[in-house]
């Protein structure tokens, strides 16, 4: 993913719309690219400050944003457990038809 296609895709991040993939690419990319990790940091702000001043809360917003990557992070490596979780269940599933065609043939 290039900075071009990152920064496009901040607006959907903030709105938690991106998922799988998409949002693997672009945490990948924005852990990796400091003006996207600026230009993230400030849309993030910008969108969620003024959210919090509407409310009059009080926040600590660059924490808020870190725990929003950790989260997307957590999100990714869980993505990742249940994909290969898939892939186990699906060699075992194999191996059980080809044991099965085995037996089958033999008899
Ligand atoms: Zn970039």
């Amino acid at each position: 993913m290039d900075c071009k296609e990152a920064e496009k895709r901040i607006p959907p991040f903030l709105q938690d719309e991106l998922d799988g993939a998409e949002l693997e690419e672009f945490i990948d990319h924005v852990e990796n690219c400091p003006e996207c990790k600026e230009e993230l940091s400030i849309q993030f702000l910008v969108t969620e400050g003024l959210e919090r001043l509407e409310d009059g809360n009080n926040f600590n917003l660059q924490k808020e944003l870190v725990m929003k990557l950790a989260d997307a992070e957590h999100h990714i490596s869980l993505h990742r457990t249940l994909w290969r979780i898939l892939l186990c269940l699906e060699a075992a599933v194999a191996a059980a038809i080809v044991t099965a065609v085995f037996v089958v043939l033999r008899l």
